[in-house]
This record gives C-alpha cells, sequence and structure tokens, in this order.
C-alpha cells in the first residue's frame, strides 16, 4: 500500500471514533496518528509523543483494528508503535503507561478466558461483564439479585428470567454476568448469548440456504440460553414460531433462559400471545437508572478498573449531571479524561460542563418547560419580568423571587443545585445553595411567604 493508501485508511478506520470523543479530543490525538506499515505480521502506527500512544491504545486501539480487518481482511498479529522523531514529547500523563503488549486478534483477545476454559463452545460473553464488577445500588438491586440466584442455580429458580429497562442500564451487562459466572463454576457448562438480532439473522439465513436442522440443534442443545434485546422479535412472525419450539426444549430439559429487552413482555408490539405468556411465567424484573450516590460509585469503580485518576469534585460533578444512563456516564468519563489528557493540567466545573454538552443537555430538555412554567408564575406572582429573574441582577425585589424559583426548583422539581445554577444565569452550585437554604431559613418564620409559595406551587401543579 502507498502512503496515500494508508493515509486514507487511517481516515476511515478511525471515523467511527468520532461518535465516541469530541474533535477537540480527535484531532490533536487520533488525526495527528498514521500508519506507516501494515502487513499480516504487524501494523505499524506512528504517533507523536507517548501520551498519544497510551490514549489510541487504551481507548482506541480496538475498534481500529477491527475495522482495519473489515476494510482490508489483515489482521495483523503484531501491533507496535513508533514515536515520530522530531516531535514534542508532552510530559502530563493522566493515564497510567504500561507496556506494548502483542495484538491478537480481537476475537481471541477478547474471549480468551472463556476459550481456555471451555474449548468447544464460543459463548459469545465478553469476560469483563461480571457480578462483581457490577455497582449495585436500589434501582437495580433486584435484578441483580435475581441475576444471581440464577447463576447460582440455573434453570431451577426463575425461569424464564426476563430483565427489562431502557437503554444502557446493565442488562447487558447483568445477563452476561451469568453466563460468565455459570461457567466459572462449572466450564463444561454450555451457556450461548445471542444477540436476538443475530438470532433471527441466523435463522433467516439458515432457512435460505436449506439446513434449519443445524440451526435448530445448535440452539437447543444449550445448559443456559442468554438473549438480548428480544424486543425486536416482535412482528416476526416465522421467528417468533421457531423461537416458541427452541424456548418449549429448553425449558423442558430444564435448561436456564435468561432474556433482556427495553419494554415487559406484554409492551412488545407484534409478539404472540403464547410468547407473552411464556416470557412472563419465570420472574420480570426491571433496572432503572442508578441514584446520584451510585452513579458517583460507578464512576470511582471506573476509574479504578481503567487506572485513571479524576478529581473527586469532577466525578461528583459527572454524577449530578448525567441522568440518562450509564452508557453516557463512561462516555461522560472518557470525554474528561481525554480532554485532560490532551490539555494537561487543572479542568473547572465549567470546563467540564462544556465538554459534556452533549450529553447534558440532553436530559435537560424536558426539564427546561418546567423551568419556564415555574418562571412564569413567579413573574406573575411577583411582578418582575422574565430576563431580569434569570439574570444576575442584583436588586432586592428580583432576588427574592429568584431564590424562590431556586427553592422550587430544588424541591418540587427534583433538579440539582448546578442543574439549577445552569438554569438562572449561569450561577455557581453554591450561590444556589445559599439561595436554597436562605428561603428554607425564612419559611420557618415568615407566614406570608409560606403562603405565597403556596400560591405558586399550587399553580405550577395546576399548569403540569
Ligand atoms: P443495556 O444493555 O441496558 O443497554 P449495558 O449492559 O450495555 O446496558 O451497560 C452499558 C454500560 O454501562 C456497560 O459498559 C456496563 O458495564 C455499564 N454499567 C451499567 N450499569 C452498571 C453498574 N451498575 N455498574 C457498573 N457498570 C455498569
Ligand atoms: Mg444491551
Amino acid at each position: 500500500m502507498t502512503e496515500q493508501d494508508l493515509a486514507q485508511l487511517w481516515e476511515s478506520v478511525t471515523k467511527p471514533l468520532l461518535e465516541v470523543f469530541d474533535v477537540r479530543v480527535f484531532n490533536p490525538v487520533v488525526k495527528t496518528c498514521s500508519i506507516t506499515l501494515l502487513t499480516p505480521e504487524e501494523i505499524r502506527i506512528s504517533v507523536d509523543n507517548t501520551v498519544n500512544k497510551q490514549f489510541i491504545r487504551k481507548y482506541c486501539e480496538e475498534k481500529i483494528l477491527t475495522n482495519i480487518t473489515e476494510q482490508t481482511g489483515i489482521t495483523p498479529e503484531k501491533i507496535s508503535y513508533v514515536i515520530r522523531p522530531g516531535s514534542k514529547e508532552r510530559s502530563k500523563v493522566v493515564i497510567e503507561t504500561s507496556e506494548p503488549q502483542l495484538f491478537q486478534p480481537t476475537r481471541e483477545r477478547k474471549y480468551a478466558g472463556e476459550l481456555e476454559a471451555n474449548p468447544h463452545i464460543t459463548s459469545n460473553l465478553n469476560p469483563k461483564y461480571t457480578f462483581k464488577s457490577f455497582i449495585t445500588g436500589t434501582k437495580n438491586r433486584l435484578a441483580f439479585a435475581a441475576a444471581q440466584a440464577v447463576a447460582d442455580s440455573p434453570g431451577n429458580l426463575y425461569n424464564p428470567l426476563y430483565l427489562y429497562g431502557g437503554v444502557g442500564l446493565g442488562k447487558t451487562h447483568i445477563m452476561q454476568a451469568v453466563g460468565n459466572a455459570v461457567i466459572e463454576k462449572d466450564p463444561s457448562k454450555k451457556v450461548l448469548y445471542v444477540a436476538c438480532e443475530n438470532f433471527l439473522n441466523e435463522f433467516v439465513t439458515a432457512i435460505k440456504k436449506g439446513n434449519p436442522d443445524s440451526f435448530k440443534k445448535k440452539y437447543r442443545n444449550i445448559d443456559v440460553f442468554l438473549v438480548d434485546d428480544i424486543q425486536f422479535i416482535g412482528g416476526r412472525d416465522g421467528v417468533q414460531e421457531e423461537f416458541f419450539h427452541t424456548f418449549n426444549a429448553l425449558h423442558q430439559a430444564g435448561k436456564q433462559i435468561v432474556m433482556t429487552s427495553d419494554k415487559r413482555p406484554s409492551e412488545i408490539k407484534g409478539l404472540e400471545e403464547r410468547l407473552q405468556s411464556r416470557f412472563s411465567m419465570g420472574m420480570v424484573t426491571d433496572i432503572q437508572l442508578p441514584d446520584q450516590s451510585t452513579r458517583l460509585a460507578i464512576l470511582q469503580t471506573k476509574c479504578q478498573e481503567k487506572g485513571i485518576s479524576l478529581p473527586e469534585h469532577l466525578l461528583k460533578f459527572v454524577s449530578e449531571e448525567v441522568e440518562t444512563n450509564i452508557r453516557e456516564l463512561e462516555g461522560a468519563l472518557t470525554t474528561l479524561v481525554a480532554h485532560l489528557h490532551t490539555q494537561g493540567g487543572e479542568m473547572s466545573i465549567n470546563n467540564a460542563r462544556a465538554m459534556l454538552h452533549g450529553i447534558i443537555s440532553q436530559h435537560s430538555t424536558p426539564r427546561k418547560s418546567k423551568v419556564d412554567v415555574l418562571s412564569e408564575i413567579i413573574c406573575n406572582q411577583y411582578g418582575v419580568k422574565r430576563e431580569e429573574l434569570l439574570s444576575a441582577v442584583r436588586q432586592r425585589e428580583i432576588v427574592r423571587p429568584r431564590q424562590v424559583l431556586m427553592y422550587l426548583l430544588k424541591h418540587e422539581v427534583g433538579m440539582t443545585y448546578p442543574m439549577i445554577g445552569r438554569e438562572i444565569g449561569g450561577r455557581d452550585h453554591s450561590t444556589v445553595m445559599h439561595g436554597v437554604d436562605k428561603i428554607t431559613t425564612e419559611l420557618k418564620k415568615n407566614p406570608t411567604l409560606l403562603e405565597e409559595l403556596q400560591v405558586i406551587k399550587s399553580a405550577f401543579y395546576d399548569a403540569k
């Protein structure tokens, strides 16, 4: 391949990383690297400095190599990095360093533990999804306990186990943890994890090729069957029929089935009655977004696992602000680490907020309307203008209504101090805290204020 080919290849295999990293990280780190050699024996990546090298290795390497294999058919045995001569070395390193490892193709590397334990079966499990690496709180404890019980005694307790909940809340993680735990305890157990979509595709291919028997055999000859995102089976009639028989065969033989979904069985559109009832006959349990303190614990654990260190106040900030799901929480962490990594030095909460704009703004959109509704009511009540209320103006007539707004956003809408600060003229969370405290104290001795608040609250709840 010519230098130009290699440059083009680098561009196309790294492009998907833009979905994960901000351009402010992507451009200085990923874009500045290049491939200088690509053969089945070796791929050589040229980087500006060791910091970038560590970053690529830790966060991008696997994806890049998968893409290279996909695009060129080459899976190099070894990966090496060269620091481009004459480039400046940066001194700040946030991520711990380790010696380069020999590269093995992703599949083998990913499944190394499992292949050793159980050489005849590909269970498709990712060894990093274990019970140990899953942090529990009130919102996911039940699902976790049920999964552990199932792993302790497959086929005996809850069969099937059906876990449902929103995206990125740990369903796949818990489900694979069941598989990993079963294999760890008894390596002869046949565990099979499959994403429902793959099951569908395999089925269609088997029918097309005229050999449904091998498909049947594969899926009826397992001890623990893990089917991820089963909702995709809705409306797929032929496959539902086959799945029904697979399910029955396994269930009757006392084999364990675990399924995940984004909905309850009764909410899956186009799901046959008989499957609906099968799915519900064991245990159906949901997973919800962990609360803030659990989110903080998850972040701390992820930092430990990845060997990175972020200041506590930033972790706390992220755990308060990212209220969508754990995948985004992890994404936020990676973005911040990447930024610290390339820039070095300190990061303020304001910087962090700017970096995480995409993630944070998503969930604050629905809340906007509540802020608007409350602001309007308060403006009417006190006869002030909205722009003033949400500005930094310090006049007494404005300060009180603004503190009332802060208080109600905190206690009625359930927003965090930083979120409120952002809504009200970009104030610091300590200012908001002070405002809320002020109202709390005054409420105890001022019955007029109490009445005013009652009026505002009832107008607010009427408006909702
Ligand atoms: P889902 O299947 O529900 O969409 P995943 O299982 O893929 O979600 O989880 C998304 C990411 O978040 C994974 O990297 C997973 O390890 C992580 N994760 C989710 N919940 C937890 C938790 N409670 N503790 C640790 N990591 C978690
Ligand atoms: Mg999943």
